[in-house]
């Protein structure tokens, strides 16, 4: 695959006035400077500075990415996983805290007065069976949390986030000298499951190793070429909500319904019902989702059972939004079971597993964008539209950094071209078959990483 990064400029003679000294720290207060620090000859050099050290530190990079990919591990199961990213960290020359959080790894780079800008990957995989057929292809299986056998496949690049992790570490360690300030390396579990942030917050993250007044995080998405990013400004994701409904009724022979409360023809009812929250409820101009991704209740063909299991997936943008979806679901729900003469349903909405929106800091994003464009060209950069998915980084914004995070391109060039064009779509992530082409996937991932954060770190030109 050729590389999709534009060809690096020499280094200027201007190389030897290059500095980049303190930038006062932000504090709580005013907003980030909405414009780069670093431009002109000044990234430029920067730039290709960065560019050298991912090219000499490549081959750990490319041999880390397929060691994480053939060694995926579940979600609150990435013992091993933390074990190399701590390692890798720790061959890097910083000093690296462990099992915050459940797996969850620290590393702090300490460099005098300056903002603390922390730096996060996600670690965790996927249950599922890999059918990429690379060379490098997880043949893990394990047991789950309910003790049933799954594969285990990094169908989310969690691998990449990882490793451009640790090539992050190295490009700032080596250029100590051009930035001050603290930066918090975070190698974070389960995010799969909306639990990693959460459980690294409750552990004392911002307490024990500093409240950042940045926070950046990259990912992968498998429907723009590598060597491109895409990003948002503003609202990113969704606010996530998981809900169980407990469906009662009172269960009989299935030849003699008039006996019974048929808890099956209920739930078939609360499902329909809950079909018009979005449509009739929720404002056209607002976005929002509720979808039942199961249904469980009975055991043959000829017995009404006495109850139904619902579990549903709640999305929305704003808080407000997300309160008066979930009271709607419980009061719809409430609502059919009263008509059906039934037990009063059992709603849970499970807070363990709610994670809230991100929402991109605008200046922040705005700052980094531009510096995107200057370093790998205006064309690889896109904007992209909101998703619906959910991300838990949002929970480090929520506890007060300002936060940007933006997505690596992953797929061929011309297999983006033919989708384009009509052709085979490309796999999105989570699926068995997507993966990312790890070059130059992998160094945009961290020379942008790095530049972002030297930004940040560095003095503003004026
Ligand atoms: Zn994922
Ligand atoms: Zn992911």
């Amino acid at each position: 695959m050729p590389c999709a990064v534009p060809p690096l400029a020499r280094p200027t003679a201007c190389a030897a006035l290059l500095t980049l000294t303190l930038l006062a720290a932000p504090g709580a207060g005013g907003p980030p400077q909405s414009k780069p620090s670093l431009t002109g000859a000044n990234l430029k050099q920067l730039r290709t500075e960065v560019a050298k050290l991912i090219d000499a530190d490549y081959p750990r990079l490319d041999a880390l990415y397929r060691h994480l990919h053939a060694h995926p591990e579940l979600s609150l199961q990435e013992e091993q996983t933390a074990a190399r990213v701590a390692r890798e960290l720790k061959d890097a020359g910083l000093p690296v805290t462990t099992r915050v959080g459940g797996h969850g790894v620290v590393a702090v780079l300490k460099n005098g007065p300056g903002p603390t800008v922390m730096i996060r990957a996600d670690m965790d995989a996927l249950p599922i069976v890999e059918k990429t057929g690379l060379p490098y292809a997880s043949k893990v299986r394990t047991r789950d949390r309910d003790g049933r056998d799954v594969g285990v496949m990094h169908a989310c690049g969690h691998d990449v986030n990882s490793t451009c992790l640790t090539g992050v570490a190295r490009v700032l360690i080596a250029l100590k000298g051009r930035w001050k300030g603290t930066v918090v390396f975070v190698g974070q579990p389960a995010e799969e499951m909306g639990a990693g942030a959460r459980l690294m917050l409750a552990d004392g993250l911002f307490e024990r190793f500093g409240k950042p007044d940045y926070a950046l995080a990259l990912h992968c998405d498998g429907r723009y070429p590598t060597g491109h990013v895409n990003f948002r400004a503003g609202q990113m994701q969704a606010n996530v909500d998981s809900v169980d409904i407990l469906v009662r009724g009172k269960g009989g022979h299935g030849s003699a319904p008039h006996t019974t409360i048929d808890p099956v023809v209920l739930a078939a009812r609360i499902i329909l019902d809950l079909q018009t929250i979005v449509s009739r409820e929720v404002s056209p101009t607002d976005a929002a989702v509720v979808t039942v991704g199961s249904i469980h209740g009975g055991t043959k063909h000829n017995i009404i059972p006495s109850e139904v299991k619902l579990q549903i997936t709640v999305r929305t943008t704003t808080d407000e939004l997300r309160k008066r979806v979930l009271e709607a679901i419980g009061r719809v729900a409430k609502a059919a079971a009263l008509g059906a003469k039934a037990p009063a349903p059992v709603v849970q909405v499970r807070l363990d597993d709610y994670t809230p929106a991100l929402v991109n800091d605008v200046a922040l994003t705005g700052r980094a964008v531009a510096l995107f464009r200057a370093a790998l060209g205006a064309e690889r950069v896109h904007e992209r539209p909101m998703s619906m998915g959910g991300e838990d980084f949002s929970r480090f914004v929520r506890a007060g950094a300002r936060g940007f995070y933006w997505h690596l391109g992953t797929a061929p060039p011309d297999r983006v071209a033919a989708a384009k064009k009509g052709g085979p779509p490309l796999p999105g992530v989570h699926t068995d078959v997507y993966y990312p082409v790890p070059e130059p996937t992998i160094r945009t991932g961290v020379l942008t990483m790095s530049l972002a954060a030297l930004d940040l770190l560095g003095k503003r030109e004026e």
